[in-house]
């Protein structure tokens, strides 16, 4: 159908842009943070001045998330391609995330058995389970931290992985505008998370299950099928 040919063209030719765009942008935020940095330190600053300073550094870390939660959604799809089994990509994830979940008086139980091998992008699967760890210790850092468990085995020809955590949860409403774009609960949130692990999970015809209870945590199941 040439219609649906012409469309997945044009987002091809969107998502290569965004790709090189985000590269482009994070360079001059990196630079314009570490200077605000050095200019927040300064002594001969006025108490006003330092409050530009601290607006002017919240609206570029603004900015770093949107293009970090973005990236790796931007990213072309050939590039990082691996046969593997996961268990790589579900460990380093887990391994980035320590310190914030120490900060959130998380846990992280992490177990993981056998897994099959697969065909994938390693950076796109590397930053879906980073966005869906972090909204799992976010989830707990107004409860007065809990428990993030991962696990990671196979059945029946498709990998699986779990991860849960002992949060806030959601109601039925919510859970049905996950991965909307920019659909955010948080004050700083971006509402991109989500939208990139549909999309990196949906390019490896995997499913998403979910389970939630307001009050007592959600669990998140991805089931991806084995590419022959
Ligand atoms: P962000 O984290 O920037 O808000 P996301 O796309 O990652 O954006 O998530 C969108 C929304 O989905 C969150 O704001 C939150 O309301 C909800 N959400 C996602 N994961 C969880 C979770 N584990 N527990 C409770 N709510 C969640
Ligand atoms: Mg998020």
């Amino acid at each position: 159908n040439r219609e649906q040919f012409i469309h997945s063209e044009r987002l091809n030719v969107v998502s290569e842009l965004s790709a090189s765009v985000s590269h482009e942008i994070r360079n001059p935020l990196t630079v314009t943070s570490g200077f605000l940095q050095l200019l927040k330190a300064s002594k001969t600053i006025t108490q006003e001045e330092r409050r530009y300073i601290e607006l002017s550094l919240l609206e570029v870390l603004r900015a770093e998330k949107i293009v970090s939660d973005y990236l790796s959604f931007a990213k072309p799809q050939s590039e990082n391609m691996v046969y593997s089994n996961f268990l790589t990509e579900t460990e380093y994830a887990k391994n980035l995330i320590i310190p914030y979940a120490i900060m959130h008086q998380v846990d992280v139980q992490f177990h993981f058995n056998n897994t099959l091998y697969t065909r994938y992008d390693q950076n796109q699967i590397q930053q879906c389970l980073i966005n869906l760890y972090k909204n799992g210790i976010e989830a707990m850092k107004d409860t007065g931290g809990g428990t993030l468990f991962i696990s990671i085995s196979e059945k029946e020809q498709n990998i699986i992985i779990k991860i849960q955590d002992t949060g806030i949860g959601m109601t039925r409403d919510q859970i049905s505008r996950l991965g909307k774009p920019y659909y955010s609960t948080k004050e700083k949130g971006t509402g991109l998370g989500m939208l990139m692990v549909y999309s990196t999970i949906n390019k490896v015809k995997g499913t998403i299950e979910i389970d939630s209870q307001k009050g007592k945590g959600t669990t998140f199941v991805l089931k991806i099928p084995i590419q022959p």
